[in-house]
């Protein structure tokens, strides 16, 4: 495993595959490795990490507070709202908001460190095992309340794809998504969704053509 190639291998992706590469950032999903060598990643370029799990990305927190490389945490998984509390003041985006109520909680913690917390809203697209997301409907209805929120940031949208061989499935999937995204602009965001959290190994060259901007990569880096 060569981790700093694998890494140039992914930015060169993002060069060929993406319509504006210079609005994409890679997240190294560091979900496989330990912190040693999640220093190998930030040495490669990698400076945005992702974790699914609040006590191990609160441990690799702080095993890493001393590393002299600069590093963003974004927190990727299902986030229990009675856990929000632990990662509030380190965490840089939460791509994983999939109710209102989750919306509030890390509000109000994100006040309470006196900071804003930029998040994503998850939309569970593919309607099939990945049950996390907001369904769009659902969340349309909870827009006003999240528009109300003032410690939040929403950037923009995030969704997963499910296993399958199908590119064209995952395509047009992906390609709805931003055209949520641009939906959602027009009717309440005045294009302050600037964000498409999509793609990962084994899907991120097709989420790229489609305009992803943020792409969660992580077995790719660790082969
Ligand atoms: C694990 C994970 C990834 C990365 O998956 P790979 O297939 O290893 O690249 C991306 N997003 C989420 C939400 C994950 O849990």
């Amino acid at each position: 495993m060569n981790i700093s190639e694998n890494i140039d291998r992914i930015f060169k992706d993002i060069e060929i595959h993406s319509p504006h590469p210079e609005k994409v950032e890679l997240i190294a999903v560091t979900k496989y490795v330990d912190s040693e060598t999640i220093k190998k990643v930030l040495e490669g370029g990698a400076k945005n990490l992702g974790e699914n799990r609040v006590q191990i990305i609160t441990k690799k927190n702080d095993e890493l507070s001393d590393f002299p490389i600069e590093k963003k945490w974004h927190f990727i998984g299902n986030l229990q709202k009675n856990k929000v509390k632990y990662i509030a003041s380190f965490i840089d985006m939460i791509h994983s908001v999939n109710k209102l109520s989750l919306a509030q909680e890390i509000d109000k913690r994100a006040s309470e460190h006196n900071k804003k917390i930029d998040v994503l809203l998850e939309i569970n697209l593919f309607e099939e095992e990945t049950k996390e997301g907001y369904d769009y409907l659902e969340l349309l209805q909870d827009i006003p309340a999240l528009l109300n929120l003032k410690n939040i940031n929403i950037k923009g949208l995030m969704t997963m794809a499910p296993y399958t061989d199908n590119d064209d499935f995952i395509r047009s999937g992906f390609r709805r998504i931003r055209e949520l995204k641009d939906e959602l602009n027009k009717l309440y965001f005045n294009d302050t969704l600037t964000e498409l959290s999509m793609g990962m190994s084994n899907d991120y060259k097709i989420a790229l053509e489609e305009g992803a901007t943020l792409i969660r990569v992580g077995s790719k880096i660790f082969e």
